[in-house]
Order: C-alpha cells, then sequence, then structure tokens
C-alpha cells in the first residue's frame, strides 16, 4: 500500500485539490457535492467521454480524462497527480480496477485505503464485525447441515449475481455449482434497510464517538431484479416448475425511513463497528453502509458492510429526512467534499486521505 509518507509528499506538490472519481456509480452526486463545496472536478471515463452527464449540468465533472481501461487508470497516478487529484472511490471504481491495483494507486485516495483487506474477505468481514457485538446471518459450515431455508452466495461475486436462495439440502444440490467457492447462511426474513453512515475522524460535537463523530444520512432499499416483482408472474415454487428462478441484480434503489424506536440501534451498530474498525486497521473514514435486514422481533442483522459511498446515497442528492436535520442539502457526495475542506482548512488532510 502506498505510505502516508508518500501521500504526504504528493500532497505537498498539489495546488487546490481537484476531486476526481470514475464516471459512473455515484459519480452525479461526488461532482454535484464537490461543486457545491467549490472544488474542480474531474471525470474519469473508461473508453470514451460518456454523454450522459449533458443531461446533468449540476453534475457535470470540469474535466474529463478518457483512459481506455482500468488497468491504463492504475497505470495513470502521474497524470492525476499533475492535476492535484484526489480520487473518491465508490463500489464501481474499486471493484472494477481490483483490491491490489487500487491499494497501489499513486494517488491520494478519500478514506482509509487499509479496510479493503478487512471487507473483500467475507471470512474477515465476519471477524470485524462480529467482534463489533453485530449480528450476522448465521454461517452453515456444510450443506449436509442445512436444516433451514439458506441464501448461497459465491465468493467474490458482487450485487448478489449468482446468489441464490434453497429452502432445504436437496434444493441446494439442484441449484449449486460446485465448481465455485460459495458460502451458506441462514436465509434471514425480515424487512431490509441500507444504513448510510458518515464517519468523520475530525468532526466535533454530534454524536461523538472515542475519536471523532458519526452521522446517519439516510436509508434506502434495492430494488432487485428479478426477485421483488416476479410474484406478479405467480409464486416462486410454481415458477420453478417452468424453470424460472429469483435472482437478485440490483437495478435501482428506493428511499425508506427506518422506525424511529430502532434509530438508536442502528447509531449504536454503526458506532461499534467504528469503533472496531479503529482497534483493527486506523478506522473506516467517511461514507459506508451496513446492509441489514430487519425481523419481526425488531432486531437487526447485517448481512455486510459497504465501506464507502454506497449508490443508494443517490436518492438524497438534494438531502435525505435524516441528513436535513443535520444540514438542509446535505448528500453524501457533498459531505465528502466538505470532510476534505475541513481537513484542509485545519492541517489534518492526512487523518481522512491514504
Ligand atoms: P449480497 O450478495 O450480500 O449483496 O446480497 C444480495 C441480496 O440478497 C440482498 O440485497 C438481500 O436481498 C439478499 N440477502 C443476502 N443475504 C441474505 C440473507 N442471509 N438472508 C436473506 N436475504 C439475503
Amino acid at each position: 500500500m502506498v505510505t502516508a509518507e508518500r501521500i504526504a509528499e504528493i500532497l505537498d506538490g498539489y495546488d487546490d485539490l481537484v476531486i476526481a472519481t470514475v464516471c459512473s456509480h455515484s459519480s452525479l452526486q461526488i461532482f454535484h457535492g464537490a461543486r457545491m463545496e467549490g472544488f474542480k472536478t474531474l471525470g474519469i471515463a473508461i473508453g470514451a467521454r460518456p454523454k450522459y452527464y449533458d443531461a446533468f449540468p449540476a453534475a457535470r465533472p470540469d474535466d474529463f480524462m478518457v483512459v481506455d481501461s482500468y488497468e491504463e487508470l492504475a497505470g495513470s497516478g502521474d497524470e492525476l497527480k499533475d492535476m492535484s487529484a484526489v480520487a473518491v472511490p465508490h463500489g464501481s471504481f474499486v471493484e472494477y480496477m481490483g483490491a491490489e491495483a487500487f491499494l497501489k494507486f499513486e494517488v491520494p485516495t478519500f478514506g482509509n485505503r487499509r479496510v479493503i483487506e478487512w471487507e473483500a474477505d467475507r471470512e474477515k468481514q465476519r471477524v470485524w464485525l462480529s467482534a463489533a457485538g453485530v449480528d450476522m446471518p448465521e454461517k452453515i459450515e456444510r450443506p449436509e447441515s442445512i436444516d433451514r431455508p439458506v441464501f448461497v452466495k459465491y465468493h467474490g461475486a458482487k450485487g448478489g449475481r449468482g446468489s441464490f436462495i434453497a429452502k432445504n439440502y436437496d434444493e441446494f444440490l439442484q441449484l449449486v455449482d460446485k465448481g465455485q467457492p460459495y458460502t451458506i447462511q441462514e436465509y434471514v426474513i425480515g424487512t431490509r434497510y441500507y444504513i448510510h453512515f458518515f464517519y468523520s475522524p475530525i468532526g466535533e460535537g454530534g454524536y461523538a464517538l472515542s475519536r471523532g463523530t458519526l452521522e446517519l444520512l439516510g436509508f434506502d432499499r434495492r430494488d432487485e431484479s428479478n426477485i421483488d416483482e416476479m410474484y406478479k408472474l405467480g409464486a416462486q415454487e410454481s415458477l420453478k416448475r417452468l424453470g424460472i428462478y429469483p435472482t437478485f441484480i440490483v437495478t435501482g434503489n428506493v428511499p425508506t425511513v427506518l422506525r424511529e424506536s430502532l434509530l438508536p440501534m442502528a447509531l449504536e451498530m454503526g458506532e461499534r463497528v467504528v469503533e472496531k474498525s479503529l482497534e483493527l486497521f486506523g478506522g473506516m473514514i467517511g461514507p459506508f453502509c451496513l446492509e441489514t435486514i430487519v425481523t419481526d422481533q425488531l432486531h437487526f442483522k447485517v448481512f455486510e458492510v459497504s465501506s464507502r459511498i454506497v449508490a443508494g446515497t443517490n436518492l438524497y442528492i438534494s438531502g435525505s429526512p435524516y441528513s436535513d436535520l443535520l444540514e438542509p442539502g446535505m448528500s453524501t457526495g457533498r459531505r465528502i467534499a466538505r470532510e476534505m475542506k475541513l481537513a484542509m482548512k485545519r492541517g489534518q488532510l492526512l487523518d481522512i486521505l491514504t
């Protein structure tokens, strides 16, 4: 990984910071937010300059850098440094560049890149979250022990691709591709909430942690194709007889709010996950999301943590019912830019960039 000394050296040579990200995922929000906070922006386009920004002028980056591939981007550190760029990672950025290249990418990057090692490996993620006292869906070690409905995920498959539900061992055998490594979890029955947090290690006041502050910026739920609307065609069981199986590919997001009496629990979970991250790897800085299911016992089970801006925050470019109570009009993208502005003013950029 790029050392803190090297990042400090690079920052020493910078003029005004330019906020850069890959043109995808939550880039509209990141550019819009950066502009609101007075930063210049750079859109990194893979293949060709995308036309879709012309439809959204308030979120169009000031400049574009076009590269042929993520591999080329990984090798474009010098060019980006010459432009005084700070990279804001999002899901697609890290996923397509690859964790290894992302860790070596010699461009100051918002957040703590050390989180990757704990997030990318499902086993390490479980160690981290469990140590934080967060309840996760139970892991079923051997398929032969399947004694209830389960959710099966293939390693490295993102966004629900390839995942499937099996109600018993026989169904598991029918559906599994044993050629790929997989994990089996109990299927948690309940309602999903994707909780958007922001952890500021340099924040003061507010919901205070041992160091810095935690903010809760909003909630969303994902639209997943085809599971979410397949009921229109019939019950899952009868559809299976026609060879139609549920899939979990994210196609969009819907806004939601949480029952208010659950908010303290949501905040406490966020708090414990951050505190444990400070202990384990120096802290998960900036936006993160706990992907949860709330059971009818009003109990949270966390099936995943995403340690950067999630696309569900795109719902709230002009603020959410919760971020409005912190500051009207504050999106997660804008919050990232605000953090950089604050850190610059206080000479604390090295606390939030790696
Ligand atoms: P993931 O691959 O972890 O992002 O999960 C994709 C989708 O599968 C989620 O949005 C949920 O709808 C569902 N899901 C994941 N894990 C579980 C689980 N243990 N129980 C029930 N549903 C789950």
